[in-house]
């Protein structure tokens, strides 16, 4: 292709990205059509007094809004504006997610567990729409449909679909239980480790399958069941920050050694698995600017370049030379 042409389209399909990111949507509770608003993805309390005593956090975000030929950067935002998505709207917000947001609130409880999972399932159900309709804007552009690969795009879509289809059960279950608290008989399990005290979080929902299983994934019309995923959490409270790992128990046989695992780790262990999961796993994040001074901005260059590859087979693989949180 021309370099030109090749040049246009990157600016077409920029502009296009752009626009799905900044349509407005509406809650993503049940069948309310009111407008969401910017929701954390993070309870906003505790974001405010851990990490931002000066009112501003250093966020990443590798999915968001990023020029063509340039990679995710740190910034630094207000704290109201970090770690958001357009997820709920304000009364279902403060409904929802008031156990989690009050003062005082018990971060450790099975409940808490099922609010910060729920927020990081919705989060990436809206992702994947935002890349939807991103995609079938470009399949429906005049000016790229000659000169795109239409199949690689199209399979894309599929990829994105069939995500949703997997997010779709874990939602189902998570409001599921939530409606059923306090109940003895769980759906999910929840490991939570106690980190020292590290002004970083971040929440997110990935899938633990090999590529080889997610390949050949075919979920839904077949009736096969949903992919094993993993919900992650790193929450900093006062004294301590917990890493909080769950699963769905309908696939115990493919975590359970995983957590049993867990509880052989000493600190500095635990430390290295958080910083894989903050790295490889979660791809917004926020941390304090003394954290950002001191832990990322010496290794910036170097970790922006592994964030920016992302759920390939060789990163995951990967052993990763930098752990700031060490
Ligand atoms: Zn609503």
């Amino acid at each position: 292709m021309d370099l030109n042409l090749l040049k246009r389209n990157q600016g077409i399909s920029f502009e296009l990205k752009k626009k799905a990111i900044e349509k407005s949507r509406k809650c993503s509770l049940f069948n309310c059509t009111t407008p969401s608003i910017l929701s954390h993805t993070i309870q906003k309390s505790k974001l405010k007094e851990i990490l931002a005593p000066d009112g501003h956090v250093y966020t990443i975000d590798s999915t968001g809004f990023i020029e063509v030929g340039t990679l995710s950067k740190f910034k630094k935002v207000g704290v109201g504006n970090a770690l958001t998505f357009k997820g709920f709207c304000s009364v279902h917000d403060n409904q929802i997610f008031q156990p989690v947001e009050r003062i005082n609130a018990d971060f450790t409880t099975y409940e808490s567990f099922l609010l910060f999972s729920f927020r990081a399932v919705m989060n990436e159900i809206r992702k994947k729409e935002i890349i939807i309709d991103w995609f079938e804007s470009l399949l429906n552009h005049p000016k790229l449909h000659v000169s795109i690969n239409k199949e690689n795009v199209k399979a894309g879509l599929r990829g994105q679909l069939l995500g949703i289809q997997d997010l779709k059960y874990v939602e189902d279950e998570i409001l599921n239980e939530i409606a059923r608290l306090p109940n003895h008989n769980r759906s999910f399990v929840y490991k939570v480790l106690i980190l020292p005290s590290i002004p970083v979080c971040g929440s997110a929902i990935y899938n633990e399958e090999s590529f080889e299983d997610m390949a050949s994934h075919t979920y839904g019309p077949n009736g096969e069941s949903p992919l094993n995923s993993r919900l992650i959490h790193i929450i900093p409270d006062l004294n301590s920050t917990y890493l909080i790992i769950g699963y769905h128990s309908s696939f115990n046989n493919k975590n359970s050694q995983f957590f049993s695992e867990l509880e052989q780790r000493d600190n500095s262990s635990l430390l290295s698995l958080a910083n894989d999961l903050l790295v490889k796993r979660i791809e917004s994040w926020a941390c304090s600017t003394q954290f950002y001074l001191e832990k990322v901005r010496p290794v910036e260059e170097e970790f922006l370049r592994l964030f920016s590859h992302p759920n390939t087979k060789r990163f995951m693989e990967s052993q990763l030379a930098i752990n700031i949180l060490s």
